[in-house]
C-alpha cells in the first residue's frame, strides 16, 4: 500500500483496511491540530492510478475485508465523482466490504447535496467521523475551525437524511479556562441538536508547534486543569439530550475513561464523574504518563 506521512484513523477503524486517497488536510488550520504539519503531508489528492493499485493489492490478498477507512484528514473533500469511482472500485474488486468510513467536517459535508450523499451511501459509505470540537461560537472562531455551530448542526441533519452514520468528536478544555463553562454548555446543546449515534470526548492537549501552543505561550490560552475538564464532561453528560448514543471518553487523552449508552447510563455516568470531583484525588485519574497523546 502506498502511504505518505503518518496515517491517522479513528480508534474504531483499527481493523479496517486503510486506503489513503488524499494526503493531509485541505483545511489544516485548526489551531490545536498537529496531524499534518510536515511538508510531505501538504494537502493533495492522490492520483487515481495509485489508489487503483492499492485497491488491486487489497483484492489480491484474497480474503474478505469488511471495513475500509479512507484517509487522510478530510478525505470527504474529494468530489462526489472521485469518491464514487473509489467506492465502486472497492465494491467491484474487494470481497466483503460492508462499510467504508471517512473523516469529514461541516465544510466538506455541506458541499454535498443529500442526493450526492445518498449515492455515496448506496455505494458503501457508512460513517463519517467529524471533529466538531465545540458548540461555542467564540471557541470555534478562536480555534479557526472553519465552520459555525449552525453549519455543524446542518451537516448532522444532512448526513442523517442520507442515511450515513455520524461519529462526533468533541474536545474538553478547548475553550480554555476563560470559556470553559460556555464551551461545555454550548457543546452539550449542539450535541442535543445534532443527536448523533456516536460521541467521543477527547481531552485537549497543547502540542508544541501549533498555533494553540503559541497562544498559550503568549498567555492568551490557559488549559483547564483535570478537575475543570471533568466538570466540562459532567455538563456534557448532564445537559445533552441524546436519543440513542454511544458516548465514550475512552480515548487515551482522557483522565476518566467512560463508556456510556445515553440516555440510559446518564445517572451512572454522572455518579462516576461527581464521585471523582468530590474526592479530588489525583490517584483516581489516568496518570499523565499513561495518557498516550
Ligand atoms: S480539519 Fe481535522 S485534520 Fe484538518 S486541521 Fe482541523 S483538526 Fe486537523
Amino acid at each position: 500500500m502506498d502511504y505518505i506521512g503518518n496515517i491517522f484513523r479513528p480508534p474504531s477503524e483499527a481493523e479496517s483496511l486503510l486506503l489513503q486517497v488524499t494526503v493531509g488536510c485541505s483545511w489544516n488550520r485548526c489551531t490545536y491540530c498537529a496531524m499534518y504539519r510536515d511538508d510531505e503531508q501538504r494537502f493533495r489528492i492522490k492520483p487515481w492510478e495509485t489508489v487503483e493499485a492499492d485497491i488491486e493489492e487489497a483484492a489480491a490478498a484474497g480474503h474478505p475485508i469488511p471495513r475500509v477507512f479512507l484517509c487522510d484528514g478530510d478525505a470527504l473533500v474529494l468530489s462526489t465523482d472521485k469518491l464514487t469511482r473509489i467506492l465502486q472500485r472497492l465494491r467491484d474488486r474487494v470481497p466483503g466490504v460492508r462499510r467504508v468510513g471517512i473523516y469529514g467536517d461541516a465544510r466538506t459535508i455541506l458541499r454535498k447535496s443529500v442526493d450526492e450523499l445518498k449515492t455515496l451511501h448506496d455505494l458503501g459509505l457508512g460513517i463519517v467521523y467529524h471533529g466538531v470540537e465545540s458548540g461555542d461560537e467564540e471557541t470555534l472562531r478562536r480555534i479557526d475551525k472553519g465552520s459555525s455551530r449552525d453549519e455543524t448542526a446542518a451537516a448532522a441533519h444532512r448526513l442523517r437524511e442520507a442515511g450515513i452514520r455520524h461519529s462526533v468528536i468533541v474536545m474538553l478544555g478547548l475553550g480554555g479556562t476563560e470559556r470553559s463553562r460556555e464551551h461545555a454548555e454550548a457543546t452539550a446543546d449542539l450535541l442535543t441538536e445534532m443527536d448523533p449515534p456516536f460521541v467521543g470526548a477527547l481531552t485537549t492537549t497543547v502540542i508544541p508547534g501549533t498555533p494553540l501552543h503559541e497562544a498559550q505561550t503568549r498567555g492568551e490560552y490557559t488549559l483547564p486543569d483535570p478537575w475543570a475538564m471533568l466538570s466540562e464532561l459532567e455538563i456534557l453528560v448532564d445537559r445533552s439530550r441524546l436519543s440513542r448514543c454511544a458516548f465514550h471518553t475512552n480515548h487515551a487523552s482522557n483522565y476518566l475513561p467512560l463508556r456510556l449508552n445515553l440516555p440510559t447510563d446518564r445517572e451512572k455516568g454522572l455518579r462516576a464523574i461527581r464521585e471523582i470531583l468530590a474526592k479530588r484525588d489525583p490517584g483516581l485519574l489516568t496518570p499523565e504518563y499513561r495518557r498516550g497523546l
